[in-house]
């Protein structure tokens, strides 16, 4: 593996130290934020590291007075996590309104282990509405007001544009590595995929832009001898399960997409740079791919995963969510009807994520064998 790809493993593998060295170096504020839907530009302008909160992976033995066990593991695992102080270095924390469970989880948070700085940023449901637009911008600029009111400074537009530019140049470049993910016998595996793309949540995006360009480079120098196997496609919600991708890709497959938040959801639509750099910032959330929360009756969403199938040439999905995670699983039957209509082998599998993955061996050996199947 290359150093740069060893580099974001190390980052994903151990992010607290990464956050706690990055403010040690610069003396500057983290903040972490919970979905996909807190514009992060805004942090970063403001000279704050803005880190994505996602669970430890580990089982729960303290949530069960705070967050009901009907709550996602996901969220359940994220409140664990500030229990046991993994992320006492923060200094503020922000969530994007999106599902009731990481809501419970924030409140809780706010609670139990309070951030100088905590913010509900309020997220409209209906993205497509005419009025979403105007509605998420308006909710922008009080979240701006209220972070320069705990900063005691404003932030000036022009660093708004540079935060854009750093964002955006980053985006590009996990674009370009999904890219080479298109080829026949792709170099870059699922797994190595996400690692970068969580790295790029945890990490400064210049340092980590400067990695990707260093990766990249390195994947064109490396020779591919990869057996390609079935072109797998992953989607669903909060999944950062690097085991998992590893476990599919072990048994003789490859993923070459996903429509995950914690994958292509999270990078894929730039910011449109125009007059006023605050309003672009908001539109660049209303017109990324949605989030099953940010859908009623329009499913843009479905168009997205079809034409990422397509593009990216996959010949099965695998479909997964957080167990009792509403959203994704009312999301899931239009997913399901559009593949069965095409014929297209699915796999459903409902995650824990505090559980390990091992369990789900069987199940993917017998649908790659039905992928197979199909294939010839
Ligand atoms: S996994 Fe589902 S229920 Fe849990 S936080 Fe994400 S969208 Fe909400």
């Amino acid at each position: 593996m290359s150093r740069s790809f060893q580099r974001f493993r190390e980052v994903v593998e151990d992010r607290h130290r990464y956050a706690v060295e990055w403010k040690a170096r610069g003396g500057g504020r983290v903040f972490g934020y919970m979905c996909t839907y807190v514009p992060e530009e805004i942090l970063y302008a403001a000279g704050i590291l803005p880190v994505r909160i996602l669970g430890g992976h580990e089982p729960q033995d303290v949530v069960e007075p705070h967050i009901h066990s009907m709550y996602c593991p996901f969220s359940r695992d994220v409140l664990g996590q500030a229990l046991k102080g993994r992320y006492d270095y923060l200094d503020g924390v922000t969530v994007g309104h999106t599902c009731i469970h990481i809501q419970q989880a924030f409140e809780s948070w706010q609670f139990h282990t309070p951030a100088s700085f905590s913010y509900l940023l309020y997220v409209p449901a209906c993205l497509h509405s005419p009025h979403a637009r105007s509605c998420f911008l308006e909710e922008v600029k009080i979240f701006k007001d209220a972070l320069e009111e705990w900063l005691g400074h404003t932030i000036p537009p022009e660093k708004l544009e540079r935060a854009t530019e750093v964002y955006n140049r980053n985006r590009r470049l996990l674009h370009q590595l999904y890219e080479i993910r298109r080829q026949d016998d792709p170099p870059v595996s699922g797994s190595m995929a996400m690692e970068a793309t969580l790295a790029s949540m945890f990490m400064d995006k210049e340092e980590h832009s400067r990695l990707m360009e260093d990766a990249l480079r390195e994947i064109g120098r490396e020779s591919n001898g990869r057996f390609p196997g079935m072109r797998l496609m992953l989607v669903g919600g909060e999944n950062d399960d690097i085991e998992f991708v590893r476990l599919v890709e072990s048994l003789g497959a490859a993923v070459v997409i996903d429509d995950l938040c914690t994958g292509s959801r999270y990078f894929w639509q730039e910011v449109v740079t125009g007059a006023d750099p605050l309003a672009a910032i908001a539109d660049r959330y209303i017109d990324a791919p949605p989030c099953p929360t940010k859908e009623l009756e329009e499913r843009r969403r479905l168009e997205h995963i079809a034409k990422l199938f397509s593009d990216y040439r996959a010949q099965g999905a695998i479909l997964v969510h957080q167990k009792f995670c509403d959203p994704h699983q009312i999301d899931l039957p239009a997913i399901q009807a559009y593949f069965q209509e095409r014929h297209i082998p699915t796999l459903h599998l409902e995650f824990d994520m505090t559980t390990p993955v091992g369990q789900f061996r069987t199940r993917i050996e017998a649908f790659l064998e039905m992928v197979q199947l199909e294939i010839l």
